[in-house]
């Protein structure tokens, strides 16, 4: 049981490369960790993010993947909550329940995750995993893109023994993210104006949480009118593309509501479209929720946006506490409350993760689910 396995991974050996697939060694689990076969994950566009878009070539090697579900194949000393069969899904960020953020309602920050001050490079300086003699970093603690990871225990969450796990491993990161931004950062209200910048997985996860909290208008935003259809399934009313618009985008939705919509959600991680979400709210009340991801230019706008009365927030992981969220989430889509299907539209085997990438870099999919190990 408690060997080394070895297993097939994709490796990003550094940044703006393909990924390649090595046989990798995953150390066995050490105290109070899990060894998780990888039965399916999701690819997002953290990871792409990561890999493109950061600038930084620290963080490298790694295997990339946050959005994974598996099952549990042996347990570390000190582990008693898992055994080896469990259903689980790896979280990126952790909940030991027990530091400053775990115990207050406010926050679903943990203080003894990777993420604890290591958003530069995105993962902890301890690794389970080598490869050809180097040591391989798991990025964002989780590392889906292998066949199996190690995951402390305070950041696994076990769910449903009958989750459909190549649909749930969307829970691990998109669709958590975009829907608790909705309904727990920015808390829309009922009869409510939304407007969700960026309509990829998470940005219709936002829509679907909108919708969810009773929003009486959700107006989708993208630069890439395709997004529009899988919009308005999960409940979006009005469609703007900015780049068919003769005025700035905050303009034409503060003329189309009177004003400016009560709630904007910016799931991009462009600081130009951020800005555009706060000038698109309405003065007085308006929230607008950054959700995409970047830490690489500061954000701007003027102050009197401010002043007169609209608020701009943040949000991680759609504000759940991850162990105490996901297993929750994972039971509304198996209640039918939560949809999950309609955002897949590829699947393929982990081996084809670079057609994945492609897929997502120009806009082609929504989500791509990689079958790592079938079930
Ligand atoms: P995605 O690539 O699938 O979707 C992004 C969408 O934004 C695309 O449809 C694209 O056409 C659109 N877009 C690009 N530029 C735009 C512009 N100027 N105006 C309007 N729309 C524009 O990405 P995704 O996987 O849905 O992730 C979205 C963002 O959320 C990323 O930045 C990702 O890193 C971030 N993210 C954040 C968290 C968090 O916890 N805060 C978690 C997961 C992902
Ligand atoms: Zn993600």
């Amino acid at each position: 049981l408690f060997t080394v396995i070895k297993c097939r991974a994709a490796v990003a050996w550094e940044p703006n490369k393909p990924l390649v697939m090595e046989e990798i060694e995953v150390a066995p689990p050490g105290a109070h960790e899990i060894r998780i076969k990888v039965v399916a994950t999701g690819l997002c566009h953290t990871d792409l993010y990561h890999l493109f878009e950061s600038k930084k070539k620290e963080g490298f090697p790694a295997v990339l993947g946050h959005e994974g579900a598996g099952i549990v194949e042996s347990v570390g000393p000190g582990v008693t909550k898992f055994k080896p069969g469990d259903k689980v899904i790896p979280l990126f960020i952790s909940q030991c329940g027990e530091c400053k953020f775990c115990r207050n309602p406010k926050t679903n920050l943990c203080e003894k995750g990777w993420s604890n001050e290591r958003y530069d490079v995105m993962s902890d300086d301890m690794s389970s995993f080598t490869c050809k003699g180097k040591t391989i970093l798991q990025f964002m603690g989780t590392s889906t893109f292998s066949e199996y990871t190690v995951v402390n225990e305070i950041a696994v969450a076990k769910i449903h023994d009958s989750a459909p796990l190549d649909k749930v491993c969307l829970l691990g990161c998109g669709i958590s993210t975009g829907y608790g931004a909705a309904v727990n950062t920015a808390k829309v209200e009922p009869g409510s104006t939304c407007a969700v910048f960026g309509l990829g997985a998470v940005g219709l996860a936002a829509v679907m949480g909108c919708k969810a909290a009773g929003a009486s208008r959700i107006i989708a935003v993208d630069i890439n009118s395709d997004k529009f259809e899988k919009a308005k399934v999960f409940g979006a009313t009005d469609f703007v593309n900015p780049t068919e618009l003769s005025k700035p985008v905050s303009q034409v939705l503060a003329e189309m509501t009177n004003g400016g919509v009560d709630f904007a959600l910016e799931c991009v991680g462009n600081v130009g479209v951020m800005r555009s979400a706060l000038e698109s709210c309405t003065k007085g009340w308006g929230v607008s929720v950054l959700v995409g991801w970047t830490d690489m230019y500061d954000f701007s706008a003027r102050p009197i946006q401010l002043i007169t009365g609209r608020t701009w927030k943040g949000s991680l992981f759609g504000g759940f506490k991850s162990k105490d969220g996901v297993p929750k989430l994972v039971d509304e889509y198996m209640a039918q409350k939560l949809k999950l299907d309609d955002f897949i539209t590829h699947t393929m085997p982990l081996h084809q993760i670079n057609d994945a990438i492609e897929l997502m870099k120009h806009g082609k999919c929504i989500r791509t689910i990689l079958n790592v190990c079938p079930e």
